[in-house]
């Protein structure tokens, strides 16, 4: 077996065309918020995390050095595209996906509404069950910059297996 962690920030701002803020996505769900991420990619946090688990567990480069934020391919990239290619190296090494579970700190919108959307996604993406996904929503206790919603922040764990 093999563990991976995966942790990403995004910062939020008002959305255009007050702010450069891209609407908010996260596990390929849209929220309806005034905030959204700035990001090279269309900054989907939650996407971001478990792909770099799943590198991470693989001892390969992280999301970063992949699929670099100067590389105009990038720019608006549907984050789908990420988690795919890490999913495509993992099985390429004949491992699959025991369990994932990740954290969401987002002060506001309520991730809860939309949990079970987003496991759903991440399953269909994955190719896995979704007994194997969980999401967990959290604020950050209006503490900090996370807490006055000035960003997003997902933790994931990752545990492989032998396919
Ligand atoms: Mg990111």
């Amino acid at each position: 077996m093999r563990i991976g962690h995966g942790y990403d920030l995004h910062r939020l701002e008002p959305v255009a065309p007050s702010g450069h803020g891209r609407p908010l996505v996260l596990g390929g769900v849209r929220l309806e918020h005034d905030r959204g991420p700035v990001g090279h990619s269309d900054g989907d946090a939650l996407l971001h995390a478990i792909t770099d688990a799943i590198l991470g567990a693989l001892a390969l480069p992280d999301i970063g050095q992949l699929f670099p934020d100067n590389d105009p391919r990038w720019e608006g990239a549907d984050s789908r595209v990420f988690l795919e290619r890490a999913s495509t190296e993992m099985r390429a090494r004949g491992w699959s996906i025991a369990n994932l579970d990740a954290t969401v700190v987002l002060e506001r919108p309520k991730v809860s509404p939309h949990k079970e959307k987003m496991r759903e996604n991440i399953a269909s993406m994955l190719g896995i069950g979704v007994d194997r996904v969980n999401i967990k929503g959290k604020t950050h206790e209006k503490v900090d910059a996370v807490g006055e919603g000035w960003a997003v922040e997902v933790h994931v764990v990752i545990l492989l297996e032998n396919a």
